[in-house]
C-alpha cells in the first residue's frame, strides 16, 4: 500500500482501527478511497480478507471496489472480502440462518413485479395503482422497521389503516410462499440479530470491521443492521468497530426512506466516534468546485464543510441553451466529436447526465446516428424496449427478407397464429436447405412437410411484408411516411396488442406513446436530410424503405455496447460515486432538475433534496462540465416553454452562455425547415 497516496486525514482514518469512524466530506475527496486504502491497512493489521465486510451502495459500485482492491492487496486476498451491498449481505446471512427465523434455506426473493402480483391477491385489488400504492406505503414502513402491528398503530388515516391491513395479509402470504421481498432482505437479518444471541455472537464475530460507503444514503434498518453486526460502544475490545463514510449534500434517496438522522444518531450512538472531516478535492478543477459549492451553498447545513482543489481553474463551466431536446442531442454529440477532436478524448471520458430516464432517449437517437457507441446506466435503453424491437424486427425485414431473428419476432409479435410448432417445422426445413426462413415460406417443397392453418398463417404473413416493402419503397416524406406507419400498425393491431399484454393501462398508454415517438422519428428522417454540395443545401426526402436501412445500420451498431470505450448515458442517481473527464449535465430546466411531477407541491425538503442531486451532477466532472438548459421542452406529447432551472442561476457563473457554432446553427435550421415543408405539403413526397 503506498501511504503516500494520502493526505494526513485520510491516514487518520485508515490507521484509525480501534474504534468507529466516520469520514464526513464534501464530494471527491477520497472518501472511497479511504475505504479500499482501510481494507488494505485491515489486512495487514492481522485480519483474514473474510472477516472485512465493505458494504457499497450498488452492485456495480462492490464490483468496482473489489477491483480497486485488487490493486493493492492482490487478487487472492481481493477474491475473499466480504464487498457487497446490504442486500446481498442480507441474502448471505438469511441462506446461512434464516431456518433460524423459520424460512426454508431456499426461499425465494420476490421482485418489484412479484410483489404486485402478491398484493393485488392480498387486497383484492384489480388495477396496479391501488397495489403500487400499498407497495410504496408498506415498503416505507418496512424500511423504518415497522412490522403489521407497527403500521397500524402508526397508520394516520383510514387509507393508511387499509394498508396496514394489507401488510398482515402480505406477510401471511410471504410466509407460506416461503417468500421474502426486497425490504425483508434488510428487515430479516436484524430481526435475526435483534432476537437470537448466537446469531448475533456469530456474525459479530464473523466481521473485524465493517466499511460503509456512501453512509448517507443508509436508512433507518440498514443503520440498524450495521450496529447489530458491529455492537454498540463500549469498553469491550470488539464492540464499533466500523468506519462510514459519507456525504449529507449528497443524500438523494430521502425519497425511497434514506434518512440523513444516521449521520446524527451516529455520535450520539457511539460517543467514541473519531469523526474525520476530508478538505481537499481530488477530482476537480476549481471552476467545477466553485459552481459545486456555490449551489449547495443555498441548502441549511448540518456539518460545515470546505474543499478546495489544487488543479487550478480548468476551462469554465459552459452553459449551452437549446432549442428542445433534439437540438440538445445533437449539440452534446458535437460536443463529444469536438473534445475527441481537440483533447484526444476517449468516449468513456464522457458522460452525458439528466434528472429521468425518458430524457436518454433523444441522445440514443442521436449518438446512434453519428455512430457513437455509449451504454445507458440506471436506466432501459429506448432501443431495448420490448415495443421498439418489436418495430425494428419489422423493419429489419423489410431491409433483409433473410435475417431470421427479425423474421421470428415479426411473426409472433403480435400474435398471429403462427405457433411454435409452424415455426419449427419451418426452421428444419429452412435449415436442411440451407435457405432463409422467409425464402422457404415459398419453397415448392414446403408443403411437404407443413400443411393447414399454419402454413397458411406464414403464407399471409409473408404477403404482408411483400405489400409492406413495396409500398415503404414508394413512399417519401414525413407526411406520407407517418401515415403509411400508422396505418400499418393499425392492420397489426399493435395497440390492442400492448392493451391486451398490459394490466395497467397506463403502461400500455406509456408503451403505446413510445411506438408513436418512434413512428415520428422515422417520420422525421424520411421528411428531409440535407445534402451539402459546394455550398449550397438541397433537401431530399427519403423513402420509408431507406430510412429502414439506416435504422438497420443504427441497431446493429447497438451490440458495440459491451465495448470499453463507450459513452454513459445516466441518470443522476445512478451516477453517484462515479466520475468522468467530461461530463454533460442535460436537461437543467425548472421542473426536469428540480423535478415536479403533474400535481406534486415541491416542499422545501423535495427541493433541497433535488438541489443535493444537482450537486452531485456537478461534482461527476474532473475536467470540463457542460451544463444545457432547453428553450422548448417534451411534456408527454406535448412542447411547453422551458424555464432553465434555478440551480443555473445558483451556480453563480460569470462566463457567458456558449452559443453555437453558427454554421452548425444554419444547417440545421435550413434541416427543420426542410423537414416542416414536406409535412406542409403532402403532395411534394409523391
Ligand atoms: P464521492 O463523494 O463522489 O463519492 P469520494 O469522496 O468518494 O467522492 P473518491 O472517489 O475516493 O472520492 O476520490 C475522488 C478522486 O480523487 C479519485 O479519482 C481518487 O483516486 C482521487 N484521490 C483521492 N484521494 C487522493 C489522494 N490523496 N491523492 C491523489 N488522488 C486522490
Ligand atoms: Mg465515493
Amino acid at each position: 500500500m503506498s501511504a503516500a497516496s494520502l493526505n494526513p486525514a485520510q491516514l487518520e482514518a485508515v490507521h484509525h482501527l480501534a474504534g468507529p469512524c466516520l469520514v464526513l466530506a464534501g464530494a471527491g475527496s477520497g472518501k472511497t478511497r479511504v475505504i479500499t486504502h482501510k481494507i488494505a491497512r485491515l489486512l495487514q493489521h492481522g485480519l483474514e480478507p473474510r472477516q472485512i465486510a465493505a458494504i457499497t451502495f450498488t452492485n456495480k459500485a462492490a464490483a468496482e471496489m473489489r477491483e480497486r482492491a485488487k490493486g493493492l492487496v492482490g487478487p487472492r486476498a481481493a477474491k475473499d472480502l466480504a464487498i457487497s451491498t446490504f442486500h446481498a449481505l442480507g441474502v448471505r446471512m438469511l441462506r446461512a440462518d434464516g431456518e433460524r427465523l423459520g424460512l426454508k434455506p431456499s426461499f425465494s426473493i420476490l421482485d418489484s413485479d412479484d410483489v404486485l402480483g402478491v398484493l393485488r391477491d392480498a387486497g383484492g385489488a384489480t388495477d396496479n395503482k391501488q397495489a403500487r400504492h400499498w407497495q410504496w406505503t408498506i415498503s416505507l414502513w418496512k424500511n423504518q422497521g415497522l412490522d403489521a402491528d407497527g403500521a397500524e398503530a402508526a397508520a394516520r388515516d383510514d387509507d393508511e389503516r387499509v394498508a396496514a391491513r394489507i401488510m398482515r395479509r402480505y406477510e401471511e402470504r410471504l410466509a407460506a410462499y416461503q417468500a421474502v421481498d426486497f425490504d425483508d432482505l434488510i428487515v430479516l437479518p436484524l430481526k435475526l440479530l435483534e432476537r437470537d444471541a448466537e446469531a448475533r455472537a456469530k456474525w459479530q464475530a464473523a466481521f473485524g470491521h465493517v466499511l460503509v460507503d456512501e453512509y448517507q444514503d443508509t436508512n433507518a434498518v440498514q443503520y440498524e443492521l450495521m450496529k447489530a453486526l458491529v455492537g454498540t460502544d463500549g469498553p469491550r475490545h470488539r464492540s464499533g468497530r466500523f468506519t462510514a463514510v459519507g456525504d449529507d449534500d449528497q443524500s438523494i434517496y430521502g425519497w425511497r426512506g434514506a434518512t440523513i438522522d444516521n449521520l446524527k444518531r451516529l455520535p450520539r450512538d457511539y460517543p467514541s466516534l473519531r469523526v474525520i472531516p476530508l478538505e481537499q478535492n481530488y477530482r476537480s478543477t476549481g471552476s467545477i468546485l466553485r459552481a459545486a459549492n456555490a449551489v449547495i451553498a443555498h441548502n441549511p447545513k448540518l456539518f460545515e464543510k470546505k474543499l478546495w482543489s489544487e488543479l487550478g481553474d480548468g476551462e469554465p463551466v459552459r452553459v449551452i441553451d437549446c432549442d428542445g431536446e433534439e437540438h440538445e442531442a445533437e449539440r452534446a454529440v458535437t460536443r463529444i466529436q469536438a473534445l475527441r477532436g481537440q483533447q484526444g478524448a476517449r468516449f468513456a471520458d464522457v458522460a452525458v447526465l439528466y434528472r429521468a430516464n425518458h430524457q436518454a432517449r433523444a441522445f440514443e437517437q442521436k449518438l446512434r446516428a453519428a455512430q457513437i457507441p455509449y451504454k445507458v446506466s440506471g436506466g432501459q435503453s429506448w432501443f431495448d424496449r420490448a415495443e421498439i424491437k418489436d418495430l425494428c424486427a419489422w423493419l429489419r425485414l423489410l431491409v433483409n427478407q433473410d435475417d431470421d431473428p427479425a423474421f421470428l419476432r415479426a411473426a409472433t409479435t403480435p400474435k398471429r397464429g403462427i405457433g411454435h410448432q409452424t415455426l419449427a417445422a419451418l426452421g428444419e426445413y429452412a435449415g436442411k436447405w440451407r435457405i432463409s426462413m422467409f425464402e422457404a415460406i415459398f419453397a415448392p417443397g414446403l408443403p411437404g412437410v407443413l400443411k393447414g392453418k399454419g402454413l397458411d398463417a406464414l403464407q399471409h404473413f409473408a404477403r404482408e411484408v411483400n405489400e409492406l416493402e413495396h409500398r415503404a419503397r414508394h413512399t417519401a416524406g414525413a407526411e406520407d411516411a407517418k401515415a403509411l406507419l400508422l396505418e400499418w400498425l393499425k392492420t397489426l393491431g399493435y395497440e390492442q396488442h400492448l392493451r391486451d399484454g398490459e394490466d395497467s393501462p397506463k403502461l400500455a398508454e406509456a408503451r403505446w406513446s413510445n411506438v408513436l415517438d418512434f413512428v415520428d422519428w422515422i417520420a422525421r428522417r424520411c421528411g428531409g436530410q440535407l445534402t451539402q454540395e459546394a455550398g449550397t443545401f438541397e433537401s431530399e426526402k427519403l423513402t420509408v424503405l431507406d430510412v429502414a436501412q439506416t435504422i438497420s445500420i443504427i441497431i446493429s451498431l447497438a451490440e458495440r455496447g459491451d465495448e470499453q470505450d463507450v459513452v454513459t448515458l445516466s441518470t443522476l442517481h445512478a451516477a453517484k460515486g462515479l466520475e468522468w473527464p467530461h461530463v454533460v449535465l442535460a436537461g437543467v430546466n425548472e421542473g426536469l432538475l428540480p423535478f415536479r411531477g403533474a400535481d406534486e407541491e415541491m416542499t422545501a425538503e423535495r427541493l433541497e433534496e433535488e438541489r443535493r442531486l444537482m450537486y452531485v451532477g456537478i461534482t461527476r466532472a474532473q475536467r470540463t462540465l457542460t451544463v444545457s438548459t432547453l428553450k422548448r421542452r417534451k411534456r408527454g406529447r406535448e412542447t411547453v416553454a422551458g424555464v432553465p432551472s434555478r440551480f443555473v442561476v445558483e451556480m453563480k457563473l460569470d462566463e457567458a452562455v456558449v452559443k453555437e457554432d453558427p454554421r452548425e446553427r444554419l444547417r440545421r435550421l435550413r434541416e427543420e425547415l426542410a423537414a416542416r415543408g414536406a409535412a406542409a405539403s403532402p403532395a411534394a413526397g409523391r
